[in-house]
């Protein structure tokens, strides 16, 4: 492959380009199959017609279908949603570069730790995640942690709901 920054062949292995120090598949003044110059904003390369979006990190994530996973949900009583918090949180830090960041495991015990309370941010991260995966600017992140609270509220709804029966039935 070619540097996307400087247009210098590099190995398809190469981390980091050895002619210019940027991050292989960085930049975006050269086509990365033909090493021919592009315009920054081209979509595709003129040259030899590839596709210069960048390619998200994919391998080992699959399609998930969200109706089914939600029956999971219920089915396993819960069990599955927690399988299934574990990898979107991997699978999002990956796709979003966010490798570094909090892991699924980590972000599942923290919410047990924390009562609940740590998957509120962990709402609002991941709506922040969402919108750079779509590669928009909308509040999802926002979007989230209101739902996020909205669930909750509707856990301590039905909880109240069950207290009030039960005290009524007394
Ligand atoms: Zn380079
Ligand atoms: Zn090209």
């Amino acid at each position: 492959m070619y540097c996307r920054n400087c247009g210098k062949e590099i190995s398809d292995e190469a981390m980091i380009c050895v002619h210019c120090g940027v991050p292989a598949g960085k930049g975006n003044t050269y086509c990365s199959n033909c090493g021919g110059e592009v315009h920054p904003e081209a979509v595709i390369c003129v040259n030899c017609g590839v596709s210069l979006k960048k390619k998200l990190p994919t391998e080992g994530i699959q399609k998930r279908n969200i109706a089914v996973a939600i029956i999971l949900t219920i089915i396993t009583c819960g069990i599955y949603g927690i399988y299934w918090f574990v990898k979107l949180t991997n699978e999002m830090n990956r796709l979003t570069g966010n490798e570094q960041d909090t892991s699924g495991g980590v972000a599942c015990l923290l919410t047990i730790v924390t009562c609940g309370i740590y998957s509120i941010y962990w709402a609002y991260r991941m709506g922040e995640k969402r919108d750079r995966l779509a590669e928009k600017d909308s509040s999802s992140a926002i979007l989230y942690l209101v739902l996020s609270l909205f669930i909750s509220i509707a856990v301590y709804a039905l909880a109240q709901d069950a207290i009030n029966k039960a005290i009524e039935n007394n």
